[in-house]
C-alpha cells in the first residue's frame, strides 16, 4: 500500500514514521519546500508543489498511490482544496487531519480576527508591543500603514523559522525560532520584551501553545487568526490513531 502524506506538520511526520514502520506500507510525504532544513523524516521524500490539483491527480496516477492523507498546516488552504479535487478525479480516497483548534479558558483576553488585515486593524487599539507569531509570510497587512495608520507607532517582536520576507512594520525586530515551546520559556519572553499584546493564528496542537498560557498569566490581550473552513466534501479527523483507524476500515491497513 502506497500512502501519500501531504505534510509540513508535527502530525504529518509523526504519522509517516507509523505507516513507515508497518510492514507492506510505502510512505511518500509532501512538502511545500518553504523550509530549507525540515526536520528528519521517516520513508520517501518528496519537495515543491504538484502543479495545481491536476498535478496532484497525475502524481498519484503515476506513483499507484493508494490513500491520501492531507495533514497539512490548518491554514493551508489550497493544497487542502487540490487533495480533495485530486482524490475526486483518480478515485483515490483522502482524509484530511485537523489537529483541533485552540479554545480560550477562564482569564484569556482573546479578540477574534477573520485574517491577518483584520488583526492589524485591532492592534492599535489593543497595545503598543506585539509579539507576532503568524509566520513568515503575509506580514506586509502588520505593515500597511495607510490601512492602518497607527501600526507606523507599535513595536513588532516577529518570530518566525525562517527570516520574515519584507515588507515589515517599521518598528521590527525578528527572532528566528522554531518550537516546541516552554511556557516558562515564554513568559520569560513576554516580560523580556515588555509585550503587551500577542498576534497567533489558531493553528491548534500543543507545540505553540505555551505562549497563550504565559499570556493567561501575564493577562495579555491575544488577538486570534480564525482558521480557513476545510474544503467541502473533505473528510476531517483530529488525530492520528481516529486516521490510522480510518485507513484500516477502508483500505485493511495492516497492524503495526
Ligand atoms: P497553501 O497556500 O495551501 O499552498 C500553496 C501551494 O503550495 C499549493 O498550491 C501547492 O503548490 C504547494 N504546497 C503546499 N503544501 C504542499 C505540500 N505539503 N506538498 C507539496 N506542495 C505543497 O500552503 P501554505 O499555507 O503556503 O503552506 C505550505 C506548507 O507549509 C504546507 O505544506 C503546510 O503544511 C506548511 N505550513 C503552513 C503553515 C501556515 O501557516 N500556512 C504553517 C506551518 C506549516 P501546487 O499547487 O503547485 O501543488
Amino acid at each position: 500500500m502506497h500512502v501519500l502524506v501531504l505534510g509540513g506538520t508535527t502530525e504529518a511526520r509523526r504519522l509517516a514514521a507509523d505507516l513507515a514502520a508497518r510492514p507492506g506500507v510505502r510512505v511518500t510525504t509532501s512538502l511545500a519546500g518553504r523550509v530549507a532544513r525540515p526536520a528528519a523524516l521517516e520513508g520517501d521524500v518528496r519537495v515543491g508543489g504538484f502543479g495545481g490539483a491536476e498535478g496532484l491527480a497525475a502524481w498519484l496516477r503515476e506513483q499507484e498511490a493508494d490513500a491520501v492523507v492531507d495533514a497539512t498546516h490548518p491554514f493551508a488552504a489550497t493544497i487542502s482544496e487540490h487533495a480533495v479535487l485530486a482524490a475526486a478525479a483518480t478515485g483515490v480516497p483522502s482524509v484530511m487531519l485537523r489537529r483541533p483548534g485552540w479554545l480560550p479558558e477562564p482569564g484569556d483576553r482573546w479578540h477574534d480576527a477573520a485574517s491577518l488585515a483584520e488583526a492589524a486593524a485591532l492592534l492599535p487599539g489593543l497595545g503598543r508591543r506585539v509579539f507576532l507569531t503568524t509566520g513568515r509570510l503575509g506580514l506586509a497587512a502588520f505593515a500597511d500603514t495607510r490601512a492602518v495608520p497607527g501600526l507606523a507607532e507599535l513595536h513588532f517582536l516577529v518570530r518566525s523559522v525562517e527570516p520574515p520576507d519584507p515588507p515589515l512594520p517599521r518598528h521590527t525586530e525578528v527572532l528566528l525560532d522554531r518550537g516546541p515551546y516552554t511556557v516558562e520559556g515564554e513568559t520569560t519572553l513576554l516580560r523580556e520584551h515588555r509585550v503587551d499584546v500577542l498576534v497567533t493564528k489558531d493553528s491548534g496542537g500543543t507545540a505553540t501553545a505555551a505562549k497563550l498560557t504565559a499570556a493567561r498569566a501575564l493577562s495579555v490581550p491575544v488577538v486570534i487568526v480564525r482558521r480557513p473552513p476545510p474544503p467541502a466534501g473533505a473528510t476531517v479527523l483530529p488525530d492520528q490513531a481516529s486516521v490510522l483507524s480510518h485507513l484500516a476500515r477502508g483500505l485493511g491497513l495492516g497492524p503495526a
